[in-house]
């Protein structure tokens, strides 16, 4: 049989991009799990791990991609995919509680729009700072 050189279509190029796994990250359903604060936590706190870029010391919660140092970082924090990425996240996924109740289980609420921000290491702890100081205090009294 001849080699089959000829495209049905001339966008039919990247049809397989979507699915090779060589820089397959997350779905975006995965991603919304880790925004969740325990997960970020985890996320922004990885333990050292040579086998990943930075030693897994910078990493982007929304694409889930680790960087090299916090340049690469926050050059990437900057970028059109990572803005793209924030404005795909700010959709709540559709999950299987939406289907039923578009199906007419229960009261069905549109998805809303959610504002999302860039998470990095220190806006999270600023934002968390005097949370476990403020029940410390409790206890003290
Ligand atoms: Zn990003």
């Amino acid at each position: 049989m001849p080699y089959k050189r000829k495209k049905y279509h001339r966008g039919d190029t990247h049809l397989k991009k979507g699915w090779r796994t060589k820089r397959r990250t997350k779905d975006l359903d995965e991603i919304d799990e880790d925004l969740k604060e325990e997960n970020v936590e985890k996320l922004l706190n990885q333990e050292v791990d040579f086998d990943k870029p930075g030693a897994a010391q910078h990493y982007c919660v929304h694409c889930a991609r680790h960087f090299i140092n916090e340049t690469a970082l926050r050059t990437h924090f900057t970028t059109k995919v990572h803005k793209r990425r924030l404005k795909a996240l700010e959709l709540r996924p559709y999950s299987i509680e939406e289907s039923e109740q578009a199906a007419g289980k229960g009261s069905y609420v549109a998805p809303q729009k959610r504002k999302i921000e860039t998470v990095t290491r220190e806006n999270f702890e600023k934002e968390h700072a005097d949370e476990p100081n403020a029940k410390m205090m409790k206890i003290d009294e």
